[in-house]
């Protein structure tokens, strides 16, 4: 009875995983801003174990940006060799065949760990709360019944053009049986697996009855449809799926095991003779996920009789692999089984302002360990610009990139994964018959080759209107011989520098954690040397006039860094400057300590070499801009602030309130020179 309650929120969000925790995390540092959000997944409980458990180099890398990697590290387990097994060619028996690095040295300063997904989802949550002084929380037990884009709203950027109806469910809609431990503790993920339809997974959160006080309707300006593979919000817009099955059926065990096999604590692939394959992924809390092989046949078209997917069974096939090592043990936390497909979506949503983000996109094997992160750096990529448009602080136009750059990724992923499992699930080839088999060293070199793609570290966005590179796409063309080790599309990393006013140490990323801001990062060489320290006066000059990327981009109300943020780092010794030295208010922004750094050595953590490994002249200099995201976006000369115009100009909005000029910066006066000792 009664007629639905009826509310507004910018970004509605449906999908409380990984994807749906990364978009809310993200979109969480604009609610200070002005911005709604709104969560909603069907579940009444948040997952506890199971699911996905790596976390990759790239990812690590955005938690650093977001605040919260040291956790995440304490937390987790990390990874550091990958061993071989395979059947000896003489005896058939499993010998230790080789072994690599996990992570290949030097890609990263993080390398890759395990914590179980709804340890990530926690996380990403808290900080989420954190961040929107608890404004941002998922609402659990809503179930999406219906959407409508209306399409004569969809350019104007102050209307609600999505109509999204949403039920309440009670507990025991909500939460299917399938969750429940059974009697020795142990819980299936069997009901979140591909080995379900659409329709028997939705036949689990049955609607008793139409109560219409239960349905609530939600009018958004924008939606993320970030509710997994079987995503509703992704057959509501009528967007298909297209790939392919394979015949791979597999089995996870997370477990404690008791066994003789000398790796257990090390990843491993390990091939057998005859039995199948299995990978060993070490976990936190002294759990051991083991990947499975299971001797079962499915027919294209059709579905695995989930009936035999049984802890038992799954055990049994693990120990005929690792036969004649013994394989006992005391608790099985979670299992699970699956059905390799490798699909993607031919689109990514609708007039940007429907998404569709992570499992809804994009689907695969999970032992390249790949679904959690791709998932989440799809939102990481999405939500800066969401916020941004949303906010109205750039062009709308900038939500067509997300698509653009991610499907892409998609793709690539698709690709790799196939060549990954098939190799994985395939019988060792025999020296006579090397067409059928897997050749164990191409295995190898493709575990190797694959490195640098699963730790996040191969992507790189073609040119657009944020990838200035070569001007192919409609960016504009960066000068990138100026920093010839920062390819533009590709993510910043990290070097060391030396803040000038505390002496200390730094990491650069840490000093650019996600506040939604452009970095300029400004390299102005020596400037000691007079020609040096022009230039950099001239870009002050500039930044410091009423036109800037700064003064006409960033509005009045907020920090005069929140948008664009010029930080700089110079290669003059520390000691040889002062801090008053540097032009005032858009370099040393007045009583702001953490914007000038030097490149030198530190006094307890070595040199960083800035200059060096970002391949800058430490006589041309050079000004990099990074996205929000952390990719690089754009390398030219300190001199060239009409590229800087033009970059910005295809991204952002000139603020509303007529910007904010440095003439509103009180500077502060420098010291009486004569009475500071030496
Ligand atoms: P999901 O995690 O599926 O989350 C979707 C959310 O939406 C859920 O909370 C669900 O309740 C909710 N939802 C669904 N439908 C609706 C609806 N209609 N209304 C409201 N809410 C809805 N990936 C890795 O990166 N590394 C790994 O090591 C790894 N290992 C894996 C191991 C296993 C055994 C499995 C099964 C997967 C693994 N994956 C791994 C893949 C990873 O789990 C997924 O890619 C990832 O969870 C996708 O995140 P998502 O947020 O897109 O979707």
């Amino acid at each position: 009875s009664g007629s639905p309650r009826v509310s507004h929120v910018d970004v509605a969000i449906i999908g409380a995983g990984p994807a749906g925790c990364m978009a809310a995390d993200v979109l969480s540092r604009y609610t200070d801003r002005g911005l709604s959000v709104r969560v909603f997944d069907k579940r009444s409980a948040k997952l506890d174990n199971g699911q996905a458990d790596g976390i990759n180099s790239r990812t690590l890398e955005i938690f650093e940006s977001l605040g919260f990697v040291e956790s995440i590290d304490k937390e987790g387990s990390r990874m550091s060799e990958i061993n071989f097994w395979n059947p000896d060619p003489e005896t058939g028996r499993l010998i230790r065949t080789g072994k690599i690095p996990d992570t290949i040295p030097g890609l990263s300063r993080f390398q890759q760990t395990i914590l179980h997904q709804g340890r990530v989802e926690a996380h990403l949550l808290e900080d989420a709360a954190k961040h929107s002084k608890g404004a941002i929380v998922p609402e659990r037990s809503m179930l999406p019944e219906s959407l409508d884009v209306d399409e004569s709203l969809v350019s104007d950027l102050d209307a609600y053009p999505i109509t999204l109806a949403v039920r309440h469910l009670s507990d025991d809609e909500s939460n299917p049986n399938g969750y429940a431990g059974d009697a020795a503790g142990t819980r299936s993920g069997l009901f979140r697996s591909s080995l379900l339809s659409a329709e028997e997974e939705e036949a689990l959160y049955h609607q008793n009855g139409a109560h219409a006080e239960r349905v609530e309707v939600v009018k958004a300006k924008y939606l993320v449809g970030c509710d997994g593979a079987h995503s509703w919000t992704r057959r509501q817009l009528g967007i298909k799926m297209v790939g392919d099955q394979t015949t791979f059926v597999w089995g996870v065990l997370d477990m404690i095991p008791l066994t003789n096999f000398p790796d257990i604590r090390m990843r491993c692939a390990v091939h057998s003779a005859n039995a199948g394959s299995i990978m060993v992924i070490p976990q936190e809390r002294d759990l051991v996920r083991l990947y499975i092989q299971l001797p079962i046949q499915v027919r294209p078209g059709e579905r695995a009789d989930k009936s035999q997917f049984t802890p038992d069974f799954i055990l049994e096939t693990a120990r005929k692999v690792l036969h004649p090592y013994t394989l006992e043990t005391e608790h099985i936390e979670w299992y699970t089984g699956y059905h390799i497909n490798q699909r993607l979506t031919n689109s990514f949503g609708v007039h940007n302002r429907v998404f569709l983000a992570g499992d809804a996109c994009h689907t695969h094997s999970p032992k390249a360990g790949q679904g959690m992160n791709t998932s989440m750096q799809d939102t990481w990529n999405l939500c800066w610009k969401l916020g941004a448009v949303a906010t109205g602080i750039a062009k709308h136009e900038l939500l067509q990139t997300y698509s653009d750059e991610r499907q892409v990724v998609a793709q690539q992923l698709i690709d790799f994964d196939k060549k990954f499992s098939k190799l994985f699930s395939g019988k060792p080839s025999a020296a006579d018959d090397l067409d059928d088999g897997v050749d164990l060293k191409e295995f190898k070199d493709v575990f190797v080759a694959g490195n640098r793609f699963g730790a996040g570290m191969s992507i790189n966005y073609a040119d657009s209107s944020v990838v200035g590179k070569d001007g192919s796409k409609g960016g504009i063309q960066s000068k990138q011989h100026l920093a010839a080790n920062l390819p533009v599309g590709e993510r910043f990393y990290s070097a060391q520098v030396v803040n000038q006013a505390s002496a200390t140490a730094d990491q650069l990323t840490t000093r650019i954690p996600f506040t939604g801001a452009f970095r300029l990062l400004v390299f102005p060489g020596d400037v000691t040397k007079p020609a040096a320290m022009d230039r950099l006066i001239k870009l002050a000059d500039y930044l410091d006039g009423p036109d800037s990327v700064v003064s006409e981009y960033t509005p009045a109300n907020l920090p005069r860094w929140s948008v664009v943020d010029p930080i700089t780092i110079h290669c003059a010794p520390r000691t040889a400057v002062e801090l008053y030295d540097f032009p005032q208010p858009s370099i040393f922004y007045p009583h702001n300590y953490k914007r000038i750094f030097a490149d030198e050595p530190s006094y307890h953590r070595g040199d960083g070499k800035a200059y060096e490994t970002y391949g800058i002249s430490k006589e041309e200099g050079a000004i990099v801009v990074v996205r929000p995201d952390q990719y690089t976006g754009l390398v030219v000369g300190l001199e060239d602030t009409d590229l800087l115009d033009e970059y910005f100009a295809r991204i952002l909005r000139p603020a509303k309130d007529g910007g904010f000029p440095a003439s509103k910066v009180d500077k502060v006066s420098p010291p009486d020179w004569s009475k500071v000792a030496h």
